[in-house]
């Protein structure tokens, strides 16, 4: 079980508790609507629109905390037993969001960086669906 707590400070302080129990899993994402999706690129684009000044404001290391609340907040919908909710869809929202403000507080094009990563499958065993023992491609 992975517990996050929260302290409703400014920025927010997490303190993550590991152990962690997903409950339910809905599938993987097969059928989603292509004209639902305006692309990494454009997401990010509208994120800094929004919040880039703000976020450069308020910095790297406090836009990282509000990051990390987030995962803290989708750790807790995952935990709820209501997969694909309203409020996970929301938080996985969220945490996308964080990930596009701190990429662009550090000129990262999100959408460039993601493709050079994973655009070709696993990073590290090249295929697709990985073929890697683990997912992180480590042996344990
Ligand atoms: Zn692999």
């Amino acid at each position: 079980m992975l517990t996050a707590k929260i302290l409703d400070n400014d920025p927010p302080t997490c303190i993550f508790i590991y152990g962690i129990d997903m409950i339910g899993a809905a599938g993987p994402l097969k059928n989603a609507k292509p004209e639902t999706d305006f692309g990494l690129r454009e997401f990010q684009q509208i994120i800094e629109a929004t919040y880039f000044e703000k976020d450069s404001a308020r910095g790297l290391e406090g836009s990282f905390m509000w990051l990390v609340e987030e995962v803290g907040e989708l750790a807790r919908t995952l935990n709820s037993g209501d997969p694909n909710s309203a409020e996970e869809q929301a938080e996985f929202a969220d945490v996308l969001a964080w990930v596009a403000s701190l990429a662009s507080l550090r000129g990262i094009d999100l959408a460039l960086c993601v493709r050079e990563k994973y655009g070709s499958g696993c990073p590290r065993c090249k295929n697709s669906p990985c073929q890697c023992q683990h997912r992180s491609g480590e042996d344990l």
